[in-house]
């Protein structure tokens, strides 16, 4: 079994054998989450934007990446759940026996890349340090993007000659 696989099956699971390398498509951590959660059973199935504050810290030498973040009031932040079992097809979201779904038919934090996705609301920057509100990650989660949010965002680059860009 894969080292970082934590979680024990639930009756009539199922997972996939894992062939790719470890070593494809490697992600580089950029920052670390803090939140009020240490644990699962704790920690909210989706953030909420009313939820506790969470402080977003980045790590050199992506600190200057932030230039310009504080424009923006909510921002999409991408996170690894790095304590996810990655082999699961099929899932029993409630345990009971009853129900299964298709992994991508669930938000699950178990399924072969384990990215979280959440909307924030950004309340301020601290330096290398966002403070936002709408996680639903353990203390401790890495960091692997932040963006401005698609309804706020305008492109910085000039048009593409020919391209029909969408509404941004
Ligand atoms: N909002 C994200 C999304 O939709 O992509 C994540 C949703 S996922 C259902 C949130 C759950 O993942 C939490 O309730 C917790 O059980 C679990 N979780 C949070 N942080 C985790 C981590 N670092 N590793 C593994 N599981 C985690």
């Amino acid at each position: 079994m894969c080292p970082i696989m934590k979680s024990r099956l639930r009756p009539g699971e199922e997972t996939a054998e894992i062939t790719a390398p470890r070593e494809d498509a490697t992600v580089q951590f950029i920052g670390r989450i803090a939140t009020p959660w240490a644990t699962r059973d704790t920690c909210p199935r989706q953030g909420r934007q009313d939820g506790p504050v969470c402080r977003i810290t980045v790590f050199e030498p992506w600190v200057r990446a932030l230039e310009g973040i504080d424009g923006y009031g909510q921002l999409e932040i991408l996170y690894w759940l790095d304590q996810s079992r990655r082999d699961l097809v099929r899932q029993n979201p409630k345990g009971d026996g009853q129900r299964y779904f298709g992994t991508f038919a669930l938000r699950s934090p178990q399924r072969p890349n384990p990215i979280g996705t959440a909307m924030v609301a950004l309340e301020r920057v601290e330096g290398d340090t966002l403070v936002v509100r709408g996680l639903d990650c353990l203390d401790g989660t890495p960091l692997i993007d932040i963006k401005p949010s698609r309804c706020e965002f305008s492109p910085k680059a000039p048009d593409k000659p020919g391209a029909q860009d969408g509404p941004t």
